[in-house]
Formats: structure tokens, C-alpha cells, sequence
């Protein structure tokens, strides 16, 4: 563990590029792990195209490895479980616990998480897409029982922490209730897990290509409109009153990124409906949109951004208990470190549902 071989965003739209750094002595208190699986994700790929993404900047904030070195205060995992080296772990930023966004919304401000933030000094190796990751002091660290495939463990934080955690703060899917679902990707595939395992009835996938709404059925769709054969938002809004015999579904979640996905999405909810934004992240154009509609329908309407500790642990138990669909079938492609841009690709092509690297192969 003397280096470590890291892919470094330098460049808008450059290739990121494999350098090599040295692995610091783990300090007292914090926790070296060495990668086992980064998921590419959206954001990863959003933020290369970003000219105002920080850099150089190790990216890879899904992920899940192995305690390489822990120092000597870490002894315990976030549920009092004890650590030792070797245990594989899902590991998020320490909360710093002061700040606004630490007490109003769970997502530190100060602290960014691994992934996300630029590495200008020492000790660099800060996200995911690296052979190792240097830990902060105090990590926030959940053991991976021994029991869960890797594979598995990563899912939990693709999405489905986010959507677990978006479901209990809106109230939750009432059992037997028919919930439409925005989008075929990643998250719109954790959406469809989740309302299924928090108790939906019927869940209705809006997407596209065929092969990705086929995917979305083996985790658990029961039906799905094509956005080839409805290609218009009121050719689909239609589909779906016809398919909940003209009343509109309980619960829709958005989970596209489509600039007008909400507005389609407020013409498929019911009166009296619950309607769960978390695809629209990063959209800056304003979308005009009748606001009387909220009213008019009387609406329960929430936005959720990530996932925070406890929707993590949740998310984590729930793969190994409830959530019985073959998800670790959205796991497509699997590329070495060296391979990372043609994971970037897989990911734009669409081709890939969830691309990871594995970065010590
Ligand atoms: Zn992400
Ligand atoms: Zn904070």
C-alpha cells in the first residue's frame, strides 16, 4: 500500500487521467480502504462536463471496499459493530454537525462528500475512482455483513438509499396503492424497488429503451409505457388515467432528470395524491409549470436529495432481507481503472444501467 493509482479529472471532457500517489500512514483516528467497486454515476459524468467542477478532483462517491488500515481509535462501525482490518465497508463523509445543513437537511455543507471535492494537497486520494481512499478523521463507517454480495452492498447507495429515504419522508406508499414511476435509469429502477418493498400494489415504469423497461420488470415493474409507442407527456398521461381506471395513479415518482418531466408527472398523480421529485437535480432552466394544480388537486409534493445515514443502514438491510428482485442484474458493465472512460461512455450511450470500475481488479 506504499501508492496508489488513481483516474484524476484534470480537464473539461478530457480523458481523466491515471496518476499515481503515495498512501499516507492511516492517523489514530481515521481509516484507509482499499476499492473494491465505484459506481459511475450520473453526477460523475454531469460534473466532468462541468466547467465549473473544482479540479484536480478524484471522483467516485458509490462505493465499497475494504478496511486496508485502521487507525487505532476506529473500532466500531456507525451501528456499534466491531472493525477490523480486512471487513468490507460502505464508508459516506463525517457530518461536521455544526453546520446549517448538517441540522436542517442531513447534508453537511462543510464537509463534501468523497467524490466531490477537489484534491489540491496531500493526501489526495479522496474519491472512489482510485486504487485506495484516505479516509477523514472519525470516518463514518457501516460494516458490510459478511452474507451481502459486494454488488449488493454498492446498490444500496445507488439510488435506493435516496428513494427509501424520499418514500418515508413523504408518508410513505400505502399498501396495495399504485405507484407511477418517471424514468428507466438508475433511479428510476430503485424507485421502482423501493414502492415495491415499502408495499406497492401496482407499479407503473414510464421510459425508454425497451431493454432498460425490461430490466425495470425483472426488479419488479408490473407494467410499462414505452415513450416510443406514447411519445407525447399527454399520450402517456392518458395511459396512465386509462391504467388506473381514470383517476391517475396515488403516487408518482420522478426519477427522469427530464426537463419537463414534472409537469408530465403532476398530470398523472391523482386528487389527493403524493408527488416525490428526486430525478431533477442540476436543472437550471426554469419550467413553466400551473401551480394551480397543487391546489386544484390538493397534492402532497416532496424533493429529496441523497440519501443520509439512517436511509443508508436501512437501504443496506433491506438488500439483505426484503428486496428479493435480482438487482444485482442492473450491474452491467464492470471496467478496470484504466478502463474508466469507456465506462463514461457506457453510461452516455445508455447502453450500461449501472457501469462500475474496480479499481484493484
Ligand atoms: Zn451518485
Ligand atoms: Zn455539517
Amino acid at each position: 500500500m506504499q501508492t496508489s493509482k488513481a483516474a484524476v479529472f484534470v480537464e473539461v471532457e478530457k480523458p481523466l487521467e491515471i496518476r499515481e500517489f503515495p498512501v499516507p500512514p492511516v492517523e489514530a483516528g481515521g481509516a484507509i480502504v482499499r476499492m473494491e467497486m465505484a459506481a459511475i454515476c450520473g453526477s460523475d459524468v454531469h460534473f466532468w462536463h462541468l466547467a465549473s467542477t473544482p479540479r484536480p478532483a478524484i471522483f467516485g462517491h458509490e462505493n465499497v471496499g475494504v478496511l486496508a488500515a485502521l487507525g487505532r481509535e476506529v473500532t466500531h462501525d456507525v451501528l456499534g459493530t466491531p472493525l477490523k482490518e480486512g471487513d468490507r465497508v460502505l464508508f459516506k463523509r463525517t457530518n461536521c454537525g455544526r453546520c446549517a445543513g448538517c441540522n436542517q437537511s442531513g447534508n453537511c455543507r462543510v464537509n463534501p462528500p468523497y467524490g466531490l471535492r477537489p484534491s489540491f494537497d496531500a493526501p489526495y486520494l479522496k474519491g472512489g475512482f482510485a486504487q485506495y481512499v484516505y479516509l477523514d478523521t472519525n470516518p463514518w463507517l457501516l460494516r458490510v455483513p459478511d452474507d451481502l454480495s459486494s454488488e449488493r452492498a454498492l446498490l444500496s447507495i445507488t439510488g435506493n438509499h435516496t428513494l427509501l429515504r424520499g418514500i418515508e419522508k413523504i408518508g410513505g406508499v400505502a399498501l396495495g396503492d399504485t405507484v407511477v414511476v418517471q424514468g428507466s435509469g438508475p433511479i428510476g429502477l430503485a424507485a421502482v424497488v423501493q414502492s415495491k418493498i415499502a408495499g406497492a400494489g401496482q407499479v407503473i415504469l414510464v421510459g425508454a429503451p425497451a431493454s432498460r423497461l425490461a430490466l425495470g420488470c425483472e426488479v419488479g415493474a408490473d407494467v410499462t409505457v414505452d415513450l416510443a409507442g406514447y411519445p407525447t407527456p399527454q399520450a402517456r398521461i392518458d395511459r396512465v388515467r386509462e391504467l388506473t381506471g381514470g383517476q391517475g395513479a396515488d403516487f408518482v415518482i420522478e426519477g427522469s432528470g427530464g426537463a419537463t418531466a414534472v409537469t408530465e408527472g403532476l398530470g398523472m398523480v391523482r386528487n389527493g395524491g403524493k408527488y416525490l421529485v428526486v430525478g431533477q437535480i442540476g436543472i437550471t432552466a426554469p419550467q413553466p409549470i400551473n401551480t394551480g394544480v397543487f391546489v386544484e388537486k390538493s397534492l402532497r409534493v416532496e424533493g429529496v436529495a441523497g440519501g443520509d445515514s439512517r436511509s443508508i443502514i436501512r437501504s443496506l438491510k433491506a438488500m439483505r432481507s426484503v428486496v428479493k428482485y435480482p438487482v444485482e442484474k442492473l450491474i452491467t458493465h464492470r471496467f478496470p481503472l484504466e478502463g474508466i472512460m469507456e465506462g463514461f461512455h457506457r453510461h452516455e450511450t445508455m447502453e450500461a444501467m449501472i457501469a462500475v470500475v474496480r479499481p484493484n481488479g
